[in-house]
């Protein structure tokens, strides 16, 4: 009897001591883990008091329209795929991940690059065999500079859309506010040297007024409430407002030509129509959210209107890219009249 309760204290007091050793052990894993995922960015705060496990770079955690904050709520179609609560690293690293903004991503991204080797091209050999003088080269440089400028707005929106400071947000999307004015002014600056080509004062005078809208909508942006949800359909307002006044310069230029039946008109009117049909395709897939509407959750991540839009401007710009190559040659083709064109 004495034997084993001797012999019994010591297991007891060994299993006991490594009851309290095995408890430190796991006391200190908990307080080190949390800190050491921290430092490395696989734990984030969300609200004052709560850490989730998110931000494994590979995987970065997807969220649903329910969980995203409410400054990412647009559009309640687009049900799932959401990055939020990311920092400026997880969000670059994010571009290799197939998200909700997998496609609005590389769409403007591979635009960016499409427009970048136009320029390297026209520069290189379309300006050179077609005889451009300087005024040229100037006009096809700013052009395509503002189309490059307004991709990568939007793909730095697009990237950065999930950043969890809402501030960093905001900045992104008035800067994809600002590329869309940018790559109308690269539409306008073309269009507008080339159709009034034999016409200086005209020239001068649309390109003033056109310059003078785009600072105007810079200015607006400064607004604090521009970006606000209030302010969503005066946005949406001042853009189609930027790009219909465009109609004025259209038919001014087909009534200085002579009208419709002048053959100036009739090789580039369809041109400048088909330009205003894309344009209309797009914003009409832009404003109204329609596939998704009717497929609400099923198009998260391809074939969503936002993917159609910018799909659509990226085309836009190539086919106003090749109407001002046509249209370039065809002034050098012949001269101006002496009274106007
Ligand atoms: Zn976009």
């Amino acid at each position: 009897m004495k034997r084993r309760v001797l012999g019994g204290q010591p297991v007891a007091e060994k299993k006991k001591k490594q009851q309290q050793e095995e408890k430190k052990e796991e006391e200190k894993m908990l307080l080190k883990t949390p800190q050491k995922l921290l430092k490395t960015g696989h734990y984030i705060e969300l609200g004052s008091y709560q850490h989730w496990p998110v931000l494994i770079p590979q995987r970065i955690r997807l969220y649903t329209y329910e969980q995203i904050p409410l400054f990412l709520k647009e559009n309640p179609f687009i049900t799932g795929g959401y990055r939020a609560h990311l920092p400026s690293k997880l969000c670059l690293r994010s571009i290799f991940m197939l998200t909700n903004e997998t496609v609005n991503i590389w769409s403007h991204l591979l635009g960016f690059l499409l427009f970048f080797s136009l320029g390297v091209n026209d520069v290189s050999s379309v300006l050179p065999a077609s005889g451009a003088n300087r005024e040229d080269y100037v006009i096809y440089v700013i052009g395509l500079f503002c189309f490059q400028v307004c991709m990568l707005c939007s793909v730095g929106y697009h990237l950065f859309s999930c950043h969890r400071s809402e501030t960093t947000c905001r900045r992104w999307l008035s800067l994809d506010y600002a590329g869309i004015s940018v790559g109308i002014l690269g539409c306008y600056v073309p269009g507008i040297f080339y159709a009034f080509y034999c016409n200086a004062f005209w020239r001068q005078v649309y390109l003033l007024t056109v310059l003078s809208l785009i600072l105007a909508v810079f200015c607006t942006q400064v607004h604090p409430h521009y970006l606000s949800n209030e302010w969503r359909g005066i946005r949406t307002t001042i853009f189609c407002c930027v790009a219909g006044i465009s109609v004025i310069p259209a038919c001014h230029w087909v009534w200085l030509n002579g009208g419709l039946a002048t053959d100036v008109v009739q090789l580039f009117l369809p041109r400048v129509l088909v330009m205003y049909l894309i344009a209309g395709a797009a914003f009409l897939f832009y404003v109204t959210k329609v596939p998704e509407r009717y497929f609400p959750g099923q198009l998260n991540y391809l074939g969503a209107s936002h993917q159609v839009w910018h799909i659509l401007v990226v085309v836009m710009f190539y086919w106003w890219h090749q109407t001002a190559v046509h249209i370039m040659h065809f002034r050098h083709s012949r001269s101006c009249p002496s009274s106007s064109s």
